[in-house]
């Protein structure tokens, strides 16, 4: 038994450092299903879902939520088989709400409405599967907190959980320019738009465990949040791969938020968590800048015509 013992340890001492701490965790998220951003000349939303599936499937990345707006289907009808096509993958959808709108300008009323309206055209496509997340649009939570407390209780009366975001690159910058230039024709463009976006989710990743282990003293699941473009169904293979060569393991939404810092997001009947920028001030800690590259992504494959708008 001793020897047994003596024999464990020698082989925990001898294991790289590396291994023997617990793989960061990363959650893929998708949100403004069916149909996201610009839609290049080439391809169709039900394409870019299924290289998106494609993707989760050879990468193994388990069950990615799909974040629904329901009023995409009324400009794009032929954007709705794309929900059904998530759900024969055995992938869960989730509420975003109808139209999309800012709790900050809109009334409680008006924003549970949208909400309710989502879930009817959800709730029959997961046939008794668990929709009850939510993902604030613009994860606007309410400027009010008397109107943000409001809509967190209805939501807790309603059964859902706020699917917070604890990691985003900002993918969804790159989709529209993406769809220019794939209209241009522009091929050095679009180089420079997939080496960008690798090069911002790579910064990004790095910044984010930064600030966690600064705030918290450990890495904590990280909520990715991303969108259902044309350009990350594109990436995604080699996004996932990149995540993988980072070190992260695929988790789920569910086992994610039952970590502790999400304790206030999974029931919100409770008072928000204050954002993590105002917990590091607490601290005396300044989160990690990363490039902004907004303007550079605007500024690809303009039409003279067309300039970058002011
Ligand atoms: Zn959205």
């Amino acid at each position: 038994m001793r020897g047994a013992v003596a024999l464990a340890l020698i082989a925990l001492l001898a294991a790289p450092a590396a291994a023997r701490e617990a793989k960061p965790v990363i959650v893929l998220t998708f949100d403004d299903l069916p149909a996201h951003s610009a839609l290049p000349p080439d391809t169709t939303r039900v394409e870019i879902a299924q290289k998106a599936i494609k993707a989760f499937r050879d990468a193994r990345v388990g069950k990615v939520y799909g974040f629904v707006n329901g009023n995409q289907t009324i400009p794009e009808p032929a954007s709705a088989p794309v929900l059904d096509l998530w759900r024969a993958a055995g992938l869960p959808l989730g509420n975003h709400g109808w139209s999309h709108l800012n709790l900050n300008q809109v009334s409680v009323a008006d924003y549970l409405a949208d909400i309710d309206h989502t879930e009817a055209l959800i709730a029959p496509l997961m046939k008794g599967a668990d929709f009850h997340w939510f993902r604030y649009p613009f994860l606007a939570e309410g400027d009010d907190p008397a109107k943000r407390m409001e809509v967190r209780k209805a939501l807790a009366a309603r059964g859902y959980r706020i699917a917070q975001v604890t990691m985003s690159f900002g993918d969804y910058m790159w989709n529209e320019p993406y769809a220019r230039c794939v209209a241009a024709g522009d091929k050095a463009a679009i180089a420079t738009l997939e080496t960008s976006y690798l090069r911002a989710a790579a910064e990004t990743a790095a910044a984010t465990r930064k600030d966690a282990r600064a705030l918290y003293g450990h890495d904590i699941p990280y909520v990715l949040l991303m969108h259902l473009g044309a350009l990350d169904a594109r990436m995604l293979p080699r996004l996932l791969a990149q995540y993988r060569s980072e070190g992260f393991e695929f988790g789920t939404l569910a086992e994610a938020e039952s970590d502790p810092v999400f304790a206030a997001d999974v029931n919100p009947s409770l008072p928000p968590a204050p954002p993590k920028w105002q917990q590091m001030q607490a601290k005396g800690l300044a989160p990690t800048p990363v490039e902004n590259v907004s303007k550079m992504l605007d500024s690809l494959c303009r039409p003279p015509s067309n300039p970058v708008p002011q």
